[in-house]
This record gives structure tokens, sequence and C-alpha cells, in this order.
């Protein structure tokens, strides 16, 4: 076995993890990792979650697949929580993020074009974003690299700087529909939105009687230490999008919007098989219970201020650490240089890390996860760059 019958459109680590519990993860070869990325900031309840496991099982069980066409009242329980749970009045379950940005693109365009009868339908982005790799999501995205070989882009997207608010409104036309972001570019480098730009953002859409759109994939689900990240900055959007930590590790994805956007989804508009089948819909329901209605984020936040009140300690005076910063539980330490060598040092000593661009550490550990595993972490970590120190020109 080696992979072989694989395209390689990944760079993968040479390890195979065959275990995963809370926290740790275990290699093929019994060797045990402490999991400071989480799937990708998917496994928010940790690995194997038994509450999780046991609604999975229960409706194994009853029914495992049934199409749209019919009533699935799971799924109708599991948007009624995430409704009750934010300011969104309507669902649309799909599979991935990267399909529920696909959807709510669509949705601002069906909006205006159904509903509202005008022809709009440009999305503006913003640089250092990332809103995944179908065509449309990979245009929306504000990183050339992921549209190299790609070419023809879909029309109907333009990209503007990050923070330049003047940018935004020289960018707004009478084709324009929404503006789309990320209130912290998680791959772009783990950049929170500044609020007052936020802010002011969302007053310039909703006075040029434009969509916001928040791409919450990556941020929602409790990993900032509140549900989703809007909260954070109390605004809300017409529309966004979560996927990553919904399905605690089952693929799944979601378009949550404002009640006067429900009609623009009419029935034929838009589906997909999978959405929202009874298992996906069983684990979104029991993730939601988990996360919003025992408040895990809480639990999130406490963590992430004890996690980066240590990083602030114990890294203090490295010359090789530029910056640390993030929100809740979506942490990067910005480094002088190139962090994979430090990363990959890192896992040889049992810690599972993910880079954000180039010079960047990212750290996703779960919601739940304990004082001492931050402090086994910080330390390897602390360890790890203060070597860099010795070896790195600065
Ligand atoms: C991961 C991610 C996506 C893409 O999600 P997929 O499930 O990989 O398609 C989109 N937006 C953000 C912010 C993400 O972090």
């Amino acid at each position: 076995m080696s992979g072989e019958a694989l395209f390689p459109t990944y760079a993968r680590y040479p390890l195979a993890l065959v275990k995963g519990e809370g926290s740790w993860l275990w290699d093929d070869q019994g060797n045990k990792y402490l999991d400071f990325m989480s799937g990708l900031a998917v496994t928010n309840l940790g690995h194997a979650p038994q509450a999780i496991k046991d609604a999975l099982i229960a409706q194994l069980d009853q029914v495992w697949h049934v199409s749209n066409l019919f009533r699935i009242p799971v799924q109708e329980e599991a948007a009624e929580l995430l409704v009750q749970h934010t300011g969104a009045d309507a669902v649309f379950f799909c599979n991935s993020g990267a399909e529920a940005n696909e959807g709510a693109i669509k949705l601002a365009r069906r909006y205006f074009q159904k509903v509202k009868g005008e022809h709009r339908y440009e999305i503006i982005t913003f640089t250092q974003s990332f809103h995944g790799r179908t065509l449309a999501t990979l245009t929306a995205t504000g990183q050339d690299k992921v549209k190299e070989g790609f070419l023809p882009l879909p029309e109907g997207f333009v990209t503007v700087p990050m923070h330049d608010l003047d940018a935004v409104r020289a960018a707004i036309t009478d084709r324009t529909a929404a503006v789309m972001l990320e209130l912290v570019q998680a791959e772009g480098g783990v950049l929170p939105a500044k609020p007052e730009f936020v802010h002011d953002l969302a007053k310039l859409c909703r006075d040029a009687g434009i969509l916001l759109i928040l791409d919450e994939v990556q941020t929602g689900m409790g990993r900032t230490g509140k549900l989703f990240a809007q909260e954070h900055y109390g605004i809300q959007p017409d529309i966004f999008t979560a996927a990553k930590g919904l399905g605690s590790g089952f693929p799944v994805g979601a378009v949550l919007a404002k009640e006067f956007l429900r009609e623009a989804f009419s029935p034929g508009s838009h589906a997909t098989t999978f959405g929202g089948t009874p298992i996906a819909s069983a684990v979104v329901k029991a993730t939601v219970q988990e996360i919003a209605g025992n408040r895990v984020y809480d639990r999130a936040a406490g963590a992430a201020s004890y996690l980066t009140g240590q990083l602030r300690e114990k890294l203090a005076g490295n010359p090789w650490v530029k910056q640390i910063r993030g929100l809740g539980l979506l942490i990067g330490i910005e480094c002088a240089g190139p962090v994979a060598d430090v990363i990959a040092t890192m896992r040889e000593r049992g810690l599972l890390v993910v880079p954000a661009g180039p010079n960047v550490v990212r750290l996703l550990p779960n919601l739940l996860v304990s004082h001492a595993e931050i402090d086994q972490a910080v330390g390897i970590i602390a360890a790890v760059l203060k070597e860099k120190t010795v070896t790195a020109p600065q």
C-alpha cells in the first residue's frame, strides 16, 4: 500500500492515523499524538465524542438515506436548532464548505434575479480569503495559487484589498449582489477582521441594498468561543455558511439565511442528493445540541484564554516569533520564516499542528481540550521554536 492509486493532490505527511479519542490520535505503529489540528477545525468535540456516536448509531438502526423529495423529520429538527441558536431563519443542508459557499452565492444571485427582478450577480470578496475549490468558490478566493491551471474562471467575482472600505465602495455597481468574507481569514494566515471595518462594511452593504455573506465554514460551531464568530462582532449577516465543525467529522455543510431570502430558493431551484440525509442530520442535530445547547463554546473561550496566555508567556522573548493572534481556538503563531520544518519537528515530538500560509503555525485544538493537554502542547511548541532561534537567521 502506497497511495499510488490516488491522485497526488495532497503533499501528505508520512503518517497513517488509525484511531482517535478525545484530543488524541494513534498511528498504525502505535505512536500517540496530541491533536491540535482537529482534521482542520472539524472534530470540534474531539475524536469519537460519545453523544454524537450515540446519535449516529441510533440513526443507523432506523434509516440511512431517503431522498429530499420526502420530509425528513430529523433534518427539520436540526434546522430548527440552528435557527433557534442563530440569527438565521432558513437553512439549506449540503455536504461541504465549498458547496455551502456555492449555495450562498447562488442564493444571492437568485434573490436579485427572481425576487427583486434586478440583474445583479457580482460577488465582492477580499485578498487572502479562502472560500473553497469549486470553480465558483476558487474564483471567489482571494489567493492566486488556487486558480492556477483552471482557466477560464466563471464571471461575476471581484476581489478587493482586505480592510479597504473605499475599495469596496468603488467596486459596488448596479451588478453587485453581495460582499462575502471570513471574519477570521483562516487559510490566509489566521487574520482576524478589524471590528470597525466589519461594522462599516455591514452598514455599506445595507445602504447600497446588497447582501452581506459571511463564510463561517472554519470560524463556526464554537471554534472562536461563540457559536458563530459573527457574535463577537455584533452583526447579523443576510447569509452565512457552516461546514467543518457542523458534523463532528461527518461531511456536512449548511447555508443559513434571513427570512426575506427564504422564497428565493423556491422548489426545484437548488438541490443536492446527500444534503441533510437522515444520518447527516442526526449528526448535525447532536452536534448543535452539544455545542450550542450545552454551551461548549464557553469551554472553548476558557481554553482559548488559557492557551493564548501560556503561549504569550512561554514564547516571550523568542525573536523568531513575530505575533500570536487569532480568535478563540483559531490561533496563529506568525514566525520570521517558513514553518514547514518546525511543524514536522513538532509532529515527531507528538504534537499535530498545521500551517496557515508559509510562515504561520496554526493551532486548532478541540473545544474540550484540557489545561494539561494545553500545557503539554505549549511545552513542545516553545521548545521547538526555541531551538529554531539557535539555527535560524533572524
Ligand atoms: C475549509 C474552508 C472552506 C472549504 O470547505 P470544504 O469543506 O473543504 O469545501 C471554505 N471556506 C473556509 C473559510 C474554509 O476554512
